[in-house]
C-alpha cells in the first residue's frame, strides 16, 4: 500500500481531521483549505521568532495575496514549553472570532488545538518540523498546575505539511520526531499487556492505522538523520497516523504508555541539560529504549510458572496501595498524582487472579506476539545512533541511578494498567527492573 492509500485510510478513522496534504512546496494550498473551511472568517497566523521566518511570513503572504483578512501573532520567546500561560495567551488572541492557523511545531500547535476548542472553533495547521506526533492528534498535553496533561480537544481539520520545510528543520527536530514515532513499539506491545489483562481491550480502527505500518515508517533512519525528503516525509506520515490513531482511539494510549512516563517527569521537574530544556522527542528517545530494555528482560522469564495463587494472597489492598503512592510522590512536584492514579487503576483480589492465570495460561503464544512487536534495546539503540537520536541518558543529562529512581513514579504516574502494573500483580517487579541496571544490563550502573 503506498503512501497516498494509507493516509486516504486514516482520514475514514480520523474523528476531526478532514484534510492531510504533505509534499514539496504544499503550504500553497493553505489559502484554499483554509476558505473551504472558514468562509468569511479572519485568520490569525500564530508562530513563533523561529517559524515566523522558516514559514509563517511566506503563509501570511499567501493569505493576504488571496484576499482573506489575516493577522499574526508571534510568540516572541526563545525557549518555551507548552504551558499554561500560554494557554491565556493564545485564548486572548484568539477572543473576537479569528481563526488559528498555526504555523510552527507541537508546542504552537497544542496551544492552538486547545484554544481553539475554548473558543469552540476548528483550525488549520502546518507543521514546521516533523518532531511530534501531536499534529493530528485528539489531545494537548499542556503543563498545568505542576503537573503534565493531556485536555481532551480535537485535531486540527486539515494539515498541511510541506516537506520542503520539514526537510529543513534543525536535524536534532528531526531526530526528536524518529523517536517520538518509535516510541510506538513498546507502547504498542504494553496496550497489548493491558488488553490481554482485560483494562483496556485494543481497539482495531486505532491499532491497524499505525501498527501495521510502522515497521516500514521507522526502516530509514540514516535517511532522516541526512534529512532526505523521502524519509522525512515517511517519518511525517507516521507521526501523523499515529496522531489519527488517538482520534480513533480518543485517547493517547496508542501512542503512549511508560516510553513517555519518564518524559513527563523530567517535563515536571523542570529537567535541563547545559542550560536547555529538552525536546519531548529526545526524552522519549530514553524512555523508550528503556522500555525495550525492560522487554528484553521480561522475555528471559517463564511466566508459565506464575504462583497465581501466591501473588493473590500478598496482594496489597486499595489503602496500602495508596499509602505507598503517597509516600513514593511526597517529593515529586504533583505529590497526589499516584493516589490519584492507583484509586483509580487499582483492581481488586479476584481481578488480579483473572489476570495473572490469563497471563500466566497464553505467556508461550504471548510472548511469541510481543516478540513480533517490541524491538530489542540493542536493535532500537543502533535505529537512535543512525537517525541521530539519543542512545543514553547522559546525551539529555541524566544518569542511569536518576532514570532507575524514577521508576516507581512511571508505574503510579496514570490510571493506566502498564507492564510494571503487570509486574507488580506477579510479584516479578524487582526481576524485571533490576537486571537493567545490574552488571551486563542495558543501563548498567557504573
Ligand atoms: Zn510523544
Amino acid at each position: 500500500m503506498d503512501s497516498k492509500q494509507r493516509i486516504a485510510n486514516a482520514l475514514k478513522v480520523a474523528t476531526d481531521t478532514k484534510v492531510f496534504e504533505m509534499g514539496p512546496g504544499v503550504s500553497s494550498m493553505a489559502p484554499d483549505v483554509f476558505k473551504t473551511f472558514f468562509p468569511g472568517k479572519t485568520a490569525k497566523i500564530i508562530a513563533d521568532i523561529n517559524t515566523w521566518p522558516a514559514l509563517g511570513e511566506k503563509v501570511y503572504g499567501l493569505f493576504v495575496e488571496a484576499g482573506i483578512p489575516t493577522e499574526k501573532f508571534i510568540i516572541m520567546e526563545k525557549e518555551f514549553h507548552a504551558e499554561w500561560e500560554y494557554i491565556e495567551m493564545v485564548d486572548k488572541e484568539l477572543d473576537g472570532g479569528y481563526i488559528a492557523v498555526s504555523v510552527g511545531s507541537g508546542v504552537i500547535n497544542d496551544l492552538c488545538k486547545l484554544c481553539s476548542h475554548h473558543h469552540g472553533q476548528q483550525y488549520l495547521t502546518l507543521p514546521t518540523a516533523a518532531s511530534v506526533d501531536g499534529y493530528s492528534s485528539f489531545g494537548a498535553s499542556i503543563s498545568y498546575q505542576n503537573s503534565k496533561q493531556t485536555f481532551s480537544c480535537p485535531a486540527p481539520v486539515a494539515i498541511i505539511a510541506d516537506i520542503d520545510v520539514i526537510a529543513a528543520a534543525p536535524k536534532e527536530m528531526t531526530a526528536a520526531g524518529y523517536a517520538d514515532l518509535a516510541a510506538k513499539v513498546p507502547a504498542g506491545a504494553e496496550w497489548m499487556v493491558a488488553d490481554l489483562m482485560g483494562t483496556a481491550p485494543i481497539k482495531p480502527d486505532a491499532w491497524h492505522v499505525l501498527q501495521d505500518y510502522l515497521d516500514d515508517l521507522l526502516a530509514n533512519p540514516t535517511g532522516v538523520a541526512v534529512g532526505d525528503p523521502d524519509a522525512v516525509a515517511d517519518l511525517f506520515e507516521g507521526l501523523t497516523l499515529s496522531g489519527i490513531a488517538m482520534q480513533a482511539a480518543q485517547s493517547s494510549r496508542p501512542a503512549s504508555c511508560c516510553d513517555h512516563l519518564f518524559s513527563h517527569i523530567l517535563d515536571m521537574t523542570h529537567h535541563r541539560f547545559n542550560g536547555k530544556l529538552q525536546s519531548h522527542g529526545f526524552q522519549v528517545a530514553i524512555g523508550t529504549l528503556t522500555m525495550c530494555a525492560v522487554f528484553d528482560e521480561l522475555f528471559k522469564m517463564d511466566l508459565t510458572k506464575l504462583d497465581v495463587e501466591a501473588c493473590v494472597k500478598a496482594w496489597p489492598d486499595l489503602e496500602e496501595e495508596q499509602e505507598r503512592a503517597l509516600l513514593i510522590f511526597k517529593d515529586f512536584p504533583a505529590p497526589k498524582l499516584g493516589y490519584e492514579c492507583i484509586t483509580k487503576k487499582y483492581n481488586d483480589a479476584p481481578t488480579v487472579r483473572e489476570q495473572l492465570t490469563k497471563v500466566r495460561d497464553t505467556w508461550p503464544e504471548f510472548k511469541k506476539k510481543l516478540q513480533g512487536q517490541v524491538y530489542s534495546f540493542a536493535k532500537m539503540r543502533n535505529l537512535f545512533k543512525a537517525a541521530g537520536a539519543p542512545y543514553d541518558p547522559s546525551m539529555i543529562g541524566v544518569t542511569r541511578q536518576q532514570l532507575k529512581d524514577m521508576f516507581p513514579i512511571v508505574q503510579l504516574m496514570r490510571h493506566r494498567i502498564n507492564v510494571l502494573d503487570l509486574a507488580k500483580r506477579g510479584m516479578f517487579y524487582e526481576d524485571l527492573v533490576e537486571p537493567v541496571f545490574a552488571p551486563g544490563g542495558a543501563w548498567e550502573i557504573l
